[in-house]
Order: C-alpha cells, then sequence, then structure tokens
C-alpha cells in the first residue's frame, strides 16, 4: 500500500470549531466592553483580547484552509486527523513515514527539499549536526546562528504589554549558499528543529540514535507480557 491517499472531510468536526471560534469571538469582544466601560480592569480586558485573537487566527484559518478532515498514510493506512483540508500539509505517521499533499497525500522521497522547514524532530541536548549543508548535502563550510521562540509565547506577547517570550539560541552547519535549512521553536523546555531536507533529517536521526519508525518501539502482543 503505497499510492496517494484522498482527504475526506469531516463536516460535523468543522461545525464543532466554528461553533467554538464564535463562541471565543464572543466572549473576548464582552470580556473587552466590559472592561472599556464598566471599569473591570486589566486581566479581563487581557484575557478579551486573546480570546478574539485566538477567533480571528482560528477565522483565518477556515478561510484559507478549509474546513477539518481525515487522510490515511499512504504507508501504512493509519488515519490521521486534520484542520485545512485545502492547506499543502506535512504528516508524520505513527509508522514513522513522513507523507506530503493537500487534497491527495503521497510518501515523500528520499531526496525530497521542503521550501520551508517542516521535517521535525526533538533536539537532544548535545546533539551531534551531521557535517554537511542541510539544504544541499555538500560539505558544511560554517556554521551559522539561528533562534526560536515558544508559540504560545509569540501568541502572548502579541496582546501582552510586557514581555513573555524566551529564546533559545543554536549554531548549525550551512554552506557558503544556505542559511535556511533549519529553524527551531521552544515547547516547554524543548528545543523541536525542523529541517528542509528529508535527507538531511534522516541523517539528523541516525546520527543522534534517534528512533525513525516508532513501530520498532511496538512489541508484538505475545511478547508483549515479558
Ligand atoms: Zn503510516
Ligand atoms: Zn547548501
Amino acid at each position: 500500500m503505497d499510492r496517494p491517499t484522498p482527504v475526506r472531510e469531516r463536516h460535523a468536526d468543522t461545525q464543532r470549531g466554528l461553533v467554538l471560534m464564535v463562541i471565543f469571538a464572543l466572549g473576548g469582544a464582552g470580556l473587552l466592553t466590559g472592561a472599556f466601560t464598566q471599569g473591570w480592569g486589566f486581566w479581563p480586558g487581557f484575557a478579551g483580547a486573546f480570546f478574539l485573537l485566538v477567533a480571528g487566527l482560528a477565522a483565518k484559518g477556515y478561510r484559507d484552509g478549509g474546513g477539518a478532515g481525515v487522510v490515511a498514510c499512504p504507508a501504512c493506512g493509519d488515519e490521521t486527523r486534520i484542520k485545512g483540508v485545502r492547506a499543502e500539509r506535512y504528516l508524520r505517521c505513527r509508522c514513522g513515514r513522513w507523507s506530503h499533499g493537500a487534497a491527495e497525500m503521497r510518501l515523500v522521497a528520499p531526496d525530497h527539499l521542503a521550501a520551508e522547514p517542516v521535517f521535525q524532530v526533538q533536539i537532544p541536548k548535545g546533539a551531534s549536526w551531521p557535517s554537511q549543508c542541510p539544504v544541499c548535502q555538500a560539505p558544511a563550510t560554517g556554521t551559522t546562528t539561528i533562534q526560536g521562540t515558544s508559540a504560545v509565547g509569540d501568541l502572548a506577547a502579541a496582546v501582552a504589554p510586557v514581555s513573555v517570550q524566551s529564546v533559545v539560541k543554536m549554531d548549525v552547519p550551512c554552506c557558503a549558499q544556505h542559511r535556511d535549512g533549519v529553524s527551531i521553536v521552544l515547547e516547554g523546555d524543548d528545543v523541536v528543529g525542523s529541517f528542509r531536507s528529508m535527507r538531511y533529517w534522516t541523517e539528523f536521526m541516525a546520527a543522534n540514535g534517534l528512533e525513525q519508525s516508532s513501530t520498532a518501539l511496538i512489541l508484538p502482543p505475545e511478547c508483549a507480557q515479558d
């Protein structure tokens, strides 16, 4: 089983999401109005602005990408729920394989290069970085310093009057032409990296002893008791 799989829409999930979005928008508007006209103070106003921002981002997501759906992995058939049925996406299945597409999903080729960093991995402490360019695979000629923030912090910072962001910096290999092969974000205390190159992702996983296929960790039922 290794052919393209079509995305199927799930209208009930889409409707549930739209109802939530309206509740957030109404609640946010109510809190903001109260803060300004009834003197409720700062925090209700802050929460109101935050709820409105979340509702606005959700509305933009529906407009740009469409509603909710489900798609099967082209390799093993395992299903994943998705948002944005029309949007281009990369998915990693529990079987370890990456797939890519919009209306239908295909397996990502071993030498695939994405337009942006999409192939994610949790960067271990003291990670070893394969010494080629993470875009063109030529020998790296140096390193470039990249930095990342947490997505939750970015969202709060958009409406908060004080800085709530934490920042992480890291030196990663590059060649003279490519400095955009890797990006990082903070998730709690973990640094999550994303690579443009499928080949570099594969090499990084191998160099750091990370499991490429999570199925290797699942024991057959008869061995599970031991
Ligand atoms: Zn799969
Ligand atoms: Zn390069």
